[in-house]
């Protein structure tokens, strides 16, 4: 059991689905990230939708939750979405704990592979699956999620948000700051407007939940940014500076996306900061 402080993390596996490998991987060519990532025959790549719930001093704390069950069929070819090997119910039963026992959902940011396991349909339309949890979003993405711009609306679906401002269980919070005692968001602005990354410390540990700032170990490379992203030059400083610091701090990775390295410790090498021990989080 990996424990940070009073917390105790446990790996939320919510399923797999698959992205257009030059999608995430932008200008870099892929013979280049095809080394790293296999494309399949449409070129995507199978990525994790892969949370993380802390338990403890009398939360039960869900860090995004995978795209969930609404999409329609074409949408779930399009993207793959297989949920042979897991699925969030699944995991949150297997780890112990029911929908109901969340008391606070953390949304990174609101495209839909990182919400939609939190709104689920009713007889009168979506409502929200954790039905005793706050819903945690940044107040400039949120508003920025509700007014999308045309690149990135298919991204935000309307039936993610509207339930939760509906029931009461949204808290929208203005920039980066601390959420529980030794959970802090740090908030940045390439991938999308105001995405929250979360770090949990301690006195000797620090996880930092990472989302899209860096969603597979591949993108610790300066120029591997998501053509996804909606400010890459801005990705380019965040992620340097971000760097610097997690190498400084020895901060450790939970990767969201990342199809097989779940916890991952950045390291300065001759060619720059890279993952230099995966392991799974138990062994943190
Ligand atoms: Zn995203």
């Amino acid at each position: 059991m990996a424990r940070i402080g009073s917390y105790e993390l446990h790996t939320i596996e919510t399923g797999r689905f698959g992205l257009d490998g030059g999608g995430m991987f932008g200008v870099v060519p892929r013979a280049l990230w095809e080394r790293h990532i296999r494309p399949d025959d449409r070129n995507r790549i199978t990525l994790a939708l892969r949370c993380l719930l802390l338990e403890g001093d009398g939360r039960v704390i869900l860090i995004d939750n995978g795209i969930g069950a609404k999409l329609n069929d074409k949408l779930a070819s399009i993207y793959s979405v297989d949920y042979a090997h897991s699925e969030l119910h699944r995991s949150l039963d297997q780890a112990g704990f029911c929908a109901a026992d969340v008391t606070d959902v953390v949304y990174t940011h609101l495209h839909f592979d990182h919400c939609g396991g939190g709104a689920a349909t009713g007889p009168n339309g979506p409502v929200p699956v954790f039905e005793n949890a706050l819903y945690h979003v940044q107040r400039a993405h949120w508003e920025w999620a509700l007014h999308p711009n045309a690149r990135e609306a298919a991204s935000f679906m309307k039936e993610n948000m509207e339930p939760l401002e509906r029931a009461g269980q949204l808290h929208l919070a203005d920039g980066p700051g601390t959420l529980f005692p030794g959970v802090e968001t740090i908030v940045v602005h390439g991938h999308t407007e105001a995405q929250q990354v979360v770090k949990i410390s301690d006195e000797e540990r620090t996880l930092v939940f990472v989302s899209d700032l860096l969603p597979t170990a591949a993108h610790l490379r300066r120029a591997w940014i998501a053509a996804y992203d909606v400010r890459p030059l801005v990705t380019l400083k965040e992620k340097a500076r971000f760097l610097e610091d997690a190498v400084k701090g020895g901060w450790h990775f939970f990767f969201e996306h990342d199809p097989v390295t779940i916890v991952g410790t950045p390291v300065r090498t001759s060619r720059g900061i890279a993952v230099a021990e995966e392991r799974p989080l138990e062994e943190l």
